[in-house]
This record gives C-alpha cells, sequence and structure tokens, in this order.
C-alpha cells in the first residue's frame, strides 16, 4: 500500500470551467440526477458530495443502511455505482491501511482466506472499461503485495476519464456494469482476506464494528444491484448471509 492515495468521487464542476459551461452542467446534472431542487430528508441535494454525505449520515441503523444503498429516485445508476464504488474503496485502504504492519509476505506468503481459499493474481489490462483480452497465467502473491496490485488496478480505472467521467452527463463506457462487478468481486477479497487472517489486530485496534458495518454496508450494496454472485463470498458466505437476513 502507498500510504493513503487520494480519492475522490467525480466531480461534477472543474474550476477551470467557464462561466457559460458552469451553467451547462450545473442544468445537466438537475435534470440527470436528482430533479430540480429535490428535497430528499429534508436536505438540499445538488451534487455528488451531497450525496454521499446524505449517504453517510444516514447509516446510523440497520434499517437506514437498507435504505441508503437504494438508487434514488432520478440517479442515474451508474452515477451511484461509481460514487459507491469510490467509496468502499476508500474504507477497504483505510481498514486495510490500520494493519498492514501485520499483514508482510511473511506473515501472509499467500492471498488466502482460510486454508480453503486462495486468490490468485491475474495481470489484465483494460481498455475503455472492456474486460480483459489476453488475460496472462495466474500467479500466487503474498498478501499485501495481491492488495497493493488490486487497489493500483482499481486506481486506474478511476484516473481513466473515460470509464469514470469526471464530468456530470458524460456517459459512462457500455461495459460500465460488467466492470464494476469484476472490481466488486475483487475488492471484497480484502474483506475475507482481513476477516480470517487479521480480525484479531482489527479487534485490539477497537475496529471491529467500522470493519462490520463496512463489510455490511458493501454487502447490501452488491445484493441490491446484484454486484457479487454468493460463490465469491467464499468462506464469508454465512456471515454475509447473516448480514442480509437481519
Ligand atoms: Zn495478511
Amino acid at each position: 500500500m502507498k500510504g493513503n492515495p487520494e480519492i475522490s468521487s467525480p466531480q461534477p464542476i472543474s474550476s477551470s470551467l467557464q462561466p457559460n459551461q458552469l451553467q451547462n452542467d450545473y442544468s445537466q446534472y438537475q435534470t440527470t440526477n436528482l430533479g430540480n431542487g429535490k428535497q430528499q430528508g429534508g436536505q438540499q441535494v445538488s451534487n455528488h458530495r451531497d450525496i454521499r454525505n446524505y449517504a453517510e449520515q444516514t447509516l446510523g441503523s440497520d434499517n437506514a443502511l437498507i435504505q441508503a444503498v437504494k438508487l434514488p429516485q432520478d440517479e442515474d445508476k451508474n452515477e451511484w455505482l461509481a460514487i459507491h464504488i469510490v467509496d468502499f474503496y476508500n474504507q477497504i485502504n483505510m481498514l486495510y491501511g490500520t494493519i498492514t504492519e501485520f499483514c508482510s509476505p511473511t506473515t501472509c506468503p499467500r492471498m488466502i482466506a482460510t486454508d480453503e481459499y486462495e486468490y490468485l493474481w491475474q495481470e489484465t489490462t483494460a481498455v475503455n472499461g472492456a474486460l480483459p483480452q489476453l488475460p496472462k497465467r495466474p500467479i500466487s502473491l503474498p498478501a499485501c503485495e495481491y492488495i497493493e496490485n488490486l487497489m493500483n488496478w482499481v486506481q486506474g480505472f478511476f484516473d481513466n476519464d473515460n470509464i469514470f467521467p469526471s464530468k456530470i452527463g458524460a456517459p459512462f463506457p457500455q461495459q460500465f456494469p460488467s466492470l464494476v462487478k469484476t472490481i466488486f468481486k475483487r475488492l471484497f477479497r480484502i474483506y475475507a482476506h482481513i476477516y480470517c487472517h487479521h480480525f484479531h489486530e482489527i479487534s485490539e485496534l477497537g475496529l471491529q464494528s467500522h470493519l462490520n458495518t463496512s463489510l455490511k454496508h458493501y454487502v447490501l450494496f452488491a445484493n441490491e444491484f446484484s454486484l457479487i454472485s454468493r460463490k465469491d463470498y467464499g468462506p464469508l458466505e454465512d456471515l454475509v448471509d447473516t448480514m442480509l437476513k437481519e
């Protein structure tokens, strides 16, 4: 892991835009996403960051968590997926960041989740959101290297304006939904590794409720949009079942 990369949601307005462009972007956004000044829970939701803040503020209870993952009326689905994937990336980065000193090539020479599951790294190339054309042979890596590669791989998509457009109303690539599924499936493995091999350290740090809430939010979101198939929950299948039934 390279520190704590600054990731933010796609921003609707760039400071370099001219006033008339701002005007256009703003009205476009209003139409595309949340309607004209529509009130949500008594709050004015007018840009990406507001939506995210609104979501965070509503995560107080389980019921609120279930409501928070639902696509708001008039919100673009891809936009909603994009905002959340960036958020979850940041959460995972933060959670894993707290235990990196305990996850080395010595302690975790392979990216496993229990002895039953090993996740192999497959170097891929993706062009404009397309899934890999020529996958290379999967290789076994220490967990920390696997996770660093995975985070860099996801970061590469965030940095690509053709895949995660920064401009409101700019189209997402056709393959965006399938790319989101692949990213979700892979990021989940980091939760699995933390749960199966670093839960003790997370508990020692007093972060278990953060980890649980983060995972629950993740699986509720994945479930709402059918992003991860059941088998991909691997060793956490029972835990995920419990979280979804609560
Ligand atoms: Zn580890």
